[in-house]
């Protein structure tokens, strides 16, 4: 047998339905099957390791927990929704809506539930998964839409373990504790903390919440709609599609604007969360420790009206000694002082760069994908990466992420594989992959125009960072991302029409 051995005859180039398959049933999950479909591509496999859709939004159920981009934008296009009860919703009402949408568009029905993805492997042109039930299947074409934030990230503190009363991270809730009268530490200030103690503190006997870092938070205009505006909503499908823009275009010229260089904005923003303290916190010394020493926007901003008002309370402890141990009894801090706590929520955040982890990853020539990454994810316009050919992620690295409603990014991302898959079905081709060389040039122009952003000029840590020292984002407008999205540069891409492999994996291809 010769030493490589050329596949053909790919769905590609028989005009069969390519075999999609999709890992993951929360909101880009949900999105790829609506959105797949409706480009004519129907056969399609979806995986989810629980037994629900909603990915996040089911996965984290901790009180308070609301979305701080507007619902009438954090919406599906293809599903607008005219019942959203409040400006920025609560997270159950945003799992019951995706439920809805995967009910309403046939996306439950072709879900394979409590079956994760443990291993991909790339047998050129296609895919062999290997599911946590010990099955493999093989597909033409992968898609992750594993989320970004998920894994969470528990604080390396000393005697952690020994803690007596209940701990959990915010993402594992445990309901079975009550809160009412006890003594309740949160670690942690940042956005999911900020909701929580928003939601608890009245409920709490005492509440102690240790802040590493302060953080810069801006007012949440949030509002419950009226009756005659849902029902407007209702007859008037145009009016869903004026507030979903508009609620964008808000977003869009203050907020990210500010992010990717406007000075003017981003002074706007850090003036009115000065503001937002001195009118929420009335003493002077807990204003001070609130008040961070490096830019505002520089860590995601958090939007929170609740969180001023609750730490202001009489029952109320913010604590900035450095935690020292936690004890059987509670936290001890730098100070030697023991606080002493019946629960302990680890509001300490998540792994940043777990994408598409636990499912094990190997591509062209058996290159493992974390390999590759070495603790930096990196990604072609944030969906592709090199030596990986019809694998295409949905919210990988370098997205614009904090920027935009994540299902816009998400819905945009599929244009731009559904234009991949529609040129091979034109071309006949077997496989496509990014050039190493198109992706080295996009990283290096990222790299540079990311020192020019706030989440470097703006003097602080936070989670966008990774292992390079640089942030893992989208350094420009985040429209122009949704551009880039709408308009593939196919001369960016290995356009394969037949593959050569090696012949034990065209061997097990065919078997
Ligand atoms: P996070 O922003 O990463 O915050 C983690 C917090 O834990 C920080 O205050 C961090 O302090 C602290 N921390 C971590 N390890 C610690 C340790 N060993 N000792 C003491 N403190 C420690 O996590 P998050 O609040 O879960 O939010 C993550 C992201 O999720 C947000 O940025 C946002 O993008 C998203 N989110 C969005 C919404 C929404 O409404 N759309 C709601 C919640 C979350 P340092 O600052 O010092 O590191």
């Amino acid at each position: 047998m010769n030493a490589e051995t050329r596949i053909t005859g790919t769905w590609a180039q028989t005009g069969t339905q390519p075999r999609i398959a999709i890992i993951g049933a929360g909101m880009s999950g949900i999105a790829a099957v609506v959105k797949l479909r409706k480009a004519g591509y129907t056969d399609l496999t979806v995986y989810e390791k629980t037994d629900r859709v909603g990915g996040t939004w089911r996965e984290n159920t901790y009180p308070g927990l609301s979305c701080d981009v507007a619902s009438p934008w954090y919406s599906f296009s293809f599903a607008l929704n005219p019942n959203w009860t409040h400006r920025y919703s609560y997270g159950p009402e945003i799992q019951a809506y995706m439920e809805e949408v995967a009910r309403d568009f046939g996306v439950t029905d072709i879900v394979r539930f409590n079956t994760g993805i443990t291993d991909a492997v790339y047998e050129g042109p296609q895919w062999r998964l290997t599911t946590s039930r010990g099955q493999q299947e093989v597909f033409d074409i992968v898609l992750t839409a594993t989320g970004i934030l998920h894994q969470p990230m528990y604080p390396d503190i000393e005697g952690l373990d020994s803690f007596a009363g209940n701990c959990f991270h915010t993402a594992r809730w445990d309901h079975s504790v009550t809160l009412e009268g006890k003594r309740v530490g949160v670690i942690g200030t940042g956005s999911t903390a900020a909701q929580i103690v928003g939601a608890i503190t009245d409920k709490a006997g005492e509440m102690y919440v240790f802040q590493r870092t302060p953080q810069w938070m801006a007012p949440l205009p949030q509002k419950r709609y009226s009756w005659a505006w849902r029902a407007a909503l209702r007859l008037l499908p145009f009016l869903r599609k004026k507030a979903y823009d508009f609620h964008m275009r808000l977003m869009v010229d203050n907020f990210a604007a500010a992010t990717v260089g406007d000075k003017a904005k981003q002074a706007g923003i850090q003036k009115a969360c000065l503001q937002n303290i001195e009118d929420n916190v009335p003493d002077p010394e807990l204003r001070r420790k609130l008040t961070p020493d490096y830019q505002a926007a520089c860590k995601r901003l958090i939007f929170c009206s609740d969180f001023y008002p609750a730490i202001s309370r009489p029952n109320a402890h913010l604590i900035t000694e450095h935690i020292e141990r936690v004890t059987p009894e509670g936290v001890q801090t730098s100070d030697g002082e023991i606080h002493k706590l019946d629960v302990l929520v680890l509001a300490t955040g998540f792994d940043p760069g777990a994408f598409v982890l636990p499912t094990r990853v190997s591509g062209e020539n058996g290159v493992d994908l974390q390999t590759c990454w070495d603790g930096a994810p990196r990604a072609h316009r944030a969906v592709s990466v090199p030596g990986f050919p019809n694998f295409w992620m949905l919210e990988g690295p370098t997205g614009p992420v904090g920027n935009l409603s994540l299902i816009t990014v998400t819905e945009n991302q599929l244009d731009y594989v559904i234009s991949m898959l529609d040129r091979m079905r034109q071309d006949g081709l077997a496989a496509i992959a990014p050039k190493a060389e198109a992706f080295q040039a996009y990283n290096q122009a990222m790299g540079e125009a990311i020192q020019g952003t706030i989440w470097v000029t703006g003097g602080c840590n936070s989670w966008y960072i990774d292992k390079t020292g640089t942030p893992n984002l989208y350094p420009w407008m985040p429209t122009q991302y949704l551009e880039e999205m709408q308009n593939p540069d196919f001369s960016e891409f290995r356009l394969m029409r037949d593959i050569e492999v090696r012949p034990e994996l065209a061997d097990a291809s065919a078997g």
